[in-house]
C-alpha cells in the first residue's frame, strides 16, 4: 500500500500523546500517527485493578529507568517508573486525581510564560473530565468524601471519581476531627480540586466509578475513538531521532523508527512532530536529533542542529519517604533562613550543571518558589495515610524541592539507558522540608483522637531515630530509604528561551520550525498536587493552541 500520509506524528501514546491525538483527529481531514513503545494493556489486570498500585512495577510495561548514583541522597541509585503501553503512565501510576495551587499555575506567567496561568488552564483541567457525582453510587455513604460541582467538568473523556474501596469505617472522620486540633488548626478541605489545596481531604481518582477499573489514557482519549480514519497508532513502535528536511532552517520532516519487527524505517509528518515520550524520554529525543548542548552531542558525535544547552536540564523530582493518609501540611519558620540561602543555592545548581543554566535565572525561579511557600502558603508536603489490617503506612514527601539536576544521553544509541541524575537532596532545604513532614506526622500520631487508634512506630521507630532528632539525624534515616516520587519535570522547560527554556508558549522547541514537546517536561514547576491532571490539562491546552496554528 502506498506510504501514508501523515500530517502529526505524535512520538509517545501515553497521558498527554493520546490527548492531543484525540483532540487533533476530531478534523476530519488531518491525519495523525501516535508511535508507541509498548502495546495495548486493556486486559492486563495490573492495570485495571484499581487495587493493584504497585503491581505492574518491574514488569514489561515499566520502562524502570535508573538514576545515576545519588550523592546527596545516600549514596542512593534510584529507580525512576514510568508506564511502557498505549496510555503510558497513566496506565501504571497511583490514580490520584489532585490538581494544583492555583497560585502555582500563575507562578508559570510570573516567570515569563505569558498567557499561562490559572485562569487559562483551569478550563482545561475541567474539559478533560467526566466527573462521577459519589452521591450516585450507594458505597460513598457514610465515607465523609465531598465536592463542589463547579470545580468539575461533566463531558470529558477521563471518568473521575471515588471506587466502592473508599473506607467508610469513620476513619475520615476521626483524622478530620484531630487535624482540627493541631494548633494551628487544618482545616478540611471540601474539594481540593479547585486551586486551594491546603487542608485535609478525600481525593478523588481516575477510575471507572461504575465498573471499578482504572481509567487510564488510552480508556479515555483512544479505545473510543480507535475507529477514527484518520488516527493510526503504531504499537511496540519505538522513536529513534527526528529527521530533518533538506535546508539549514530546523524543519521536521519525519520520525525514524524501529518497528517491531526491527526494521528500521522513517515515517513523513508533513505539519508537526509532537513528542510526548515523557519528561525522561522527550529530552533524549531532542538530543538524539541533534537539539541541545554541542558539549553533550558532539561527546558522541551527533551534529548539532539547534544550539540549545538547557534541553534536558532543570530536572526536578521529589522525595518520597515511608511513614501515609491523605493531607496537605504548612510548616513555617524557615522563611528568613531559605531566602538568605537562595543565591547560594542557585550558585551551587548553576556550577553542578556547568553553568548551562545560569544562576541568576535559578534564583529567579527560586524566589518564585519562595514566596509561593511564605506569602501564597501553599502546601509544602503531601501525606498519604494508608490504612492496612493493622498498619498506617504514612507515604509523604515535600512537594517543592529546591534541587534541580538533569538528564543526558550517554550514547548515540537511542537504545542506551541514559545519565538521569535529579540530584535528589541537593540543598540542605530539601532535606529540612523533608524531616518536618516526617516530625509532623508523628504530631498526627500524639494528637487526639488519631491517636488513640494507634500503637507504637515501628518505622523508623523512636528507638532508631529520637524524639527529638535535629535534620541530620532524620537524614541517617531519609536518605537511604527514600525513593523517587516519579514526578520528573521540566526537562524540556517551558520557559522563555532567554531564562534556559526549551520551549515556547506554543510548546515549540525554540529554534525549530514545527517540533513541539507535549508532556510533563515541559511544565516549570513542581505542583502539590500530583501530575497527572496537570498534565491532561496542558495538553488539552496544547491541542487547540496547534489547532489555532493550523
Ligand atoms: P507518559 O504518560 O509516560 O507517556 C510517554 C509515552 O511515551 C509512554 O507511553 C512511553 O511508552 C512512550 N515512549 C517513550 N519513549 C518512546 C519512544 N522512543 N518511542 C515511542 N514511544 C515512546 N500522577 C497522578 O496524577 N496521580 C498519581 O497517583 C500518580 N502516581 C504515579 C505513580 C507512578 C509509579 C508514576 C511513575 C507516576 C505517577 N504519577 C501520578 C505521575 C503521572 O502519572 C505522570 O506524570 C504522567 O502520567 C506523565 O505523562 P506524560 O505524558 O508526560 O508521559
Amino acid at each position: 500500500s502506498a506510504e501514508p500520509n501523515y500530517d502529526y506524528v505524535i512520538v509517545g501514546g501515553g497521558t498527554s500523546g493520546l490527548v492531543v491525538a484525540n483532540r487533533l483527529s476530531e478534523l476530519e481531514d488531518i491525519h495523525v500517527l501516535v508511535i508507541e513503545a509498548g502495546g495495548s494493556v486493556y486486559n492486563n489486570p495490573n492495570v485495571t485493578d484499581t487495587n493493584g498500585y504497585g503491581k505492574a512495577f518491574g514488569t514489561e510495561i515499566d520502562w524502570a529507568y535508573k538514576t545515576v548514583k545519588q550523592e546527596w541522597g545516600g549514596g542512593t541509585t534510584q529507580t525512576m517508573r514510568a508506564g511502557k503501553a498505549l496510555g503510558g503512565t497513566s496506565t501504571i501510576n497511583g490514580m490520584v486525581y489532585s490538581r494544583a495551587q492555583k497560585s502555582q499555575i500563575d507562578a508559570w506567567e510570573e516567570a515569563g510564560n505569558k498567557g499561562w496561568n490559572w485562569d487559562t488552564l483551569f478550563p482545561y483541567y475541567k474539559k478533560g473530565e467526566q466527573f462521577q457525582t459519589p452521591a450516585n453510587y450507594s458505597w460513598s455513604e457514610g465515607t465523609g468524601i465531598t465536592y463542589n460541582p463547579a470545580y468539575h467538568g461533566s463531558t470529558g473523556p477521563l471518568k473521575v471519581g471515588w471506587t466502592p474501596t473508599q473506607l467508610n469505617d469513620g476513619l475520615a472522620q476521626t483524622l478530620n476531627k484531630t487535624y482540627k486540633s493541631f494548633t494551628p488548626s487544618i482545616a478540611y478541605n471540601q474539594d481540593l480540586n479547585g486551586g486551594q489545596m491546603l487542608g485535609y481531604s478525600l481525593y478523588p481518582s481516575t477510575v471507572d466509578s461504575d465498573l471499578n477499573i482504572r481509567e487510564d489514557a488510552a480508556r479515555a482519549y483512544y479505545y473510543p475513538y480507535q475507529a477514527r480514519p484518520n488516527l493510526d497508532v503504531w504499537l511496540h513502535t519505538t522513536a529513534n531521532k527526528i529527521t530533518w528536511r533538506n535546508g539549514t532552517e530546523a524543519t521536521a520532516d519525519g520520525v525514524e523508527v524501529t518497528l517491531s519487527n526491527g526494521t528500521v524505517t522513517v515515517v513523513k509528518a508533513s505539519r508537526e512532530v509532537i513528542l510526548a515520550a515523557g519528561a525522561l524520554k522527550s529530552p533524549l529525543l531532542l538530543e538524539l536529533s541533534g537539539v541541545g548542548n554541542p558539549d553533550v552531542l558532539s561527546k558522541y558525535n551527533i551534529k548539532t542542529k539547534v544550539n540549545l544547552p538547557t534541553v534536558g536540564e532543570n530536572l526536578q523530582d521529589q522525595m518520597n519517604n515511608e511513614l501515609a493518609w491523605e493531607s496537605r501540611v504548612n510548616h513555617t519558620g524557615t522563611a528568613d533562613y531559605l531566602l538568605k540561602k537562595l543565591p547560594a543555592y542557585a550558585a551551587q545548581i548553576a556550577s553542578a550543571n556547568g553553568n548551562v543554566t545560569r544562576a541568576e535565572d535559578i534564583l529567579r525561579f527560586f524566589k518564585i518558589q519562595w514566596d509561593l511557600i511564605f506569602k501564597s502558603h501553599i502546601p509544602v508536603a503531601e501525606i498519604l495515610v494508608e490504612p492496612s489490617g493493622n498498619t498506617y503506612t504514612m507515604e509523604y514527601w515535600g512537594s517543592v524541592p529546591f534541587s534541580r539536576g538533569n538528564i543526558h544521553i550517554s550514547s548515540s544509541d537511542p537504545a542506551a539507558p541514559a545519565n538521569i541524575d535529579p540530584k535528589y537532596f541537593m540543598l540542605d532545604f530539601d532535606l529540612h522540608s523533608q524531616a518536618q513532614a516526617a516530625r509532623f506526622i508523628r504530631t498526627l500520631f500524639n494528637t487526639h483522637p488519631f491517636a488513640a487508634t494507634a500503637g507504637a512506630e515501628t518505622t523508623p521507630s523512636l528507638s532508631t531515630v529520637a524524639a527529638d532528632a535535629d535534620d541530620a539525624s532524620w537524614a541517617s534515616y531519609l536518605k537511604p530509604n527514600f525513593r523517587s516520587n516519579f514526578h520528573p519535570i521540566t526537562t524540556a522547560a517551558l520557559l522563555p528561551k532567554e531564562l534556559g527554556g526549551v520551549v515556547d508558549t506554543s510548546l515549540k522547541v525554540y529554534g525549530t520550525s514545527n517540533i513541539r514537546v507535549v508532556d510533563a517536561s515541559v511544565i516549570p514547576f513542581q505542583v502539590c498536587g500530583h501530575l497527572s491532571s496537570t498534565v491532561y490539562a496542558v495538553a488539552e491546552r496544547a491541542a487547540d493552541i496547534i489547532k489555532e496554528q493550523m
